[in-house]
């Protein structure tokens, strides 16, 4: 059996481990954003495919039995292509996806739908915000909009941390940034966010234990958290919410 699994998640290199060790032969599919990827186990291809085409076009020049999409929550375009290309190429597709977080009964969240609609919050929640949204949503925290040059809604007077994998390119000046990459532990997080006098949090709903210590320490200390909604997975996908899932998954009886 051979599987295409399209990672770049925590997920996806498990899952590849337990699969190479069950003797099913994978190839991880990794987008090549990131300079020094943890690699999975087997074989690893790397590389956009060139959209839902593509993608098509390199099943069918690559046969597999199924291909499992476990990329990250918030790599929506990713996951509808599979979605066309398996559609297309009748080939089994099954997506999964970790389960996102959910509020305590004293948590104080906000709901947003995308970056821009958390920056419009902002304002009314503090002033010196930790952004932890990767580096791809933080232009819409920038002081001035790139598209229409007006002040951005976030950029009047607030004091912005942001951290990310890797330093967005051109390096943002409006904010501090700092490099760093999960797991992190509740006491460095507690720790970070007082020695920046951190008086709101932004997030993904991400899900996942990897980087929930900061909802942990923001709890501890009250905050109010800003937490982005997930894009809707397309209609009609198989999902599952763990590794084990998928492993039975696919070697279920057919
Ligand atoms: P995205 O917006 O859904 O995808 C943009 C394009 O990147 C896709 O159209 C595809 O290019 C390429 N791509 C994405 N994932 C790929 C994969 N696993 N293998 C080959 N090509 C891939 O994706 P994204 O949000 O930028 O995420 C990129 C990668 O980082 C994913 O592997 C994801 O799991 C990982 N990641 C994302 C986040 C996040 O917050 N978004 C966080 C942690 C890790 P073509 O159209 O040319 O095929």
């Amino acid at each position: 059996m051979r599987i295409l699994l399209l990672g770049g998640t925590g997920e996806a290199r498990a899952l590849a481990e337990l699969l190479v060790a069950a003797g099913i032969d994978v190839v991880s599919s990794l987008a090549g954003r990131t300079a020094d990827a943890r690699l999975p186990a087997g074989e690893v291809r790397t590389g956009g495919f060139g959209g839902a085409d593509g993608l098509a076009a390199w099943l069918r020049a690559h046969p597999v039995d199924a291909v499992i999409d476990a990329t990250h929550p918030f790599a929506a375009t990713m996951t509808a292509h599979a979605a066309a290309a398996t559609r297309e190429t009748a080939v089994p597709l099954l997506v999964l996806r970790r389960p996102g977080w959910t509020p305590g009964p004293h948590d104080n969240w906000h709901w947003a739908d995308s970056p821009s609609a958390a920056a419009d919050l902002l304002p009314t929640l503090g002033s010196r915000p930790f952004l932890t949204i990767g580096r791809q949503g933080l232009n819409a925290f920038a002081p001035t909009s790139a598209t229409t040059g007006e002040l951005g809604s976030a950029g009047r007077g607030l004091w912005m941390l942001a951290r990310c994998v890797e330093a967005p390119e051109p390096r943002p000046a409006w904010c501090r940034l700092i490099l760093a990459r999960g797991p992190f532990a509740v006491a460095d997080e507690l720790v970070l966010l007082r020695e920046h006098r951190i008086d709101v949090l932004v997030t993904k709903d991400s899900g996942g234990p990897a980087t929930s210590a900061k909802l942990e320490a923001a709890r501890q200390l009250r905050l109010p958290v800003v937490v982005i909604r997930r894009p809707p997975l397309p209609a009609d996908l198989a999902t599952v919410e763990s590794v084990d899932q998928a492993v039975q998954w696919v070697i279920r009886p057919t």
